[in-house]
This record gives structure tokens, C-alpha cells and sequence, in this order.
């Protein structure tokens, strides 16, 4: 038996999931423009030259740009379920 709730939830995962995906490409087609940060744009810390390094064009430290991927994907989840 299937429970449209359940139906719409996992739908709902798999959006999720698709989104996710979308902006792990966009950082990627970013990543290699620009001028990494020394400081972080975020919380103004100092992002290790390994990580500058690694990612050209990085402006946020390894917290921030957590916290931004999670903003981002939220928002484009929203979004999405308002389109819809
Ligand atoms: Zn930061």
C-alpha cells in the first residue's frame, strides 16, 4: 500500500537530492575563477593556503562554506516546492 505522504516526501528527498547535485556542479564550473581569499568572506578567519590552494577562487573558510551549502540547498528546496 503506498501512502501519498510517503510518495510526497520521497519526492521530496529526491528534489532534494537533485539540488544538491545542481549546486555541486555550479561550485565546481566556479571553483577555478577568481582569487582565492585569504580571509574568509564569512567569519573573516584565516583560510589555510592548502585550502586556497585547492580551491582557486575560494572565498570561505571549511565552516562557513558549510553553512552556505546548507543555506543554498535549503533555499533552492524551497524554492523548488514553491515552483511546484
Ligand atoms: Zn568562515
Amino acid at each position: 500500500m503506498s501512502d501519498p505522504v510517503d510518495l510526497a516526501q520521497a519526492r521530496e528527498e529526491e528534489q532534494r537530492a537533485a539540488a544538491l547535485a545542481d549546486q555541486a556542479l555550479r561550485a565546481a564550473q566556479v571553483r577555478g575563477t577568481g582569487e582565492s581569499a585569504v580571509c574568509c568572506d564569512g567569519c573573516g578567519t584565516t583560510i589555510p593556503e592548502a585550502r586556497r590552494v585547492a580551491l582557486p577562487g575560494v572565498r570561505l573558510c571549511v565552516d562557513c562554506q558549510r553553512d552556505a551549502e546548507w543555506e543554498e540547498a535549503r533555499r533552492s528546496a524551497n524554492g523548488m516546492r514553491g515552483a511546484a
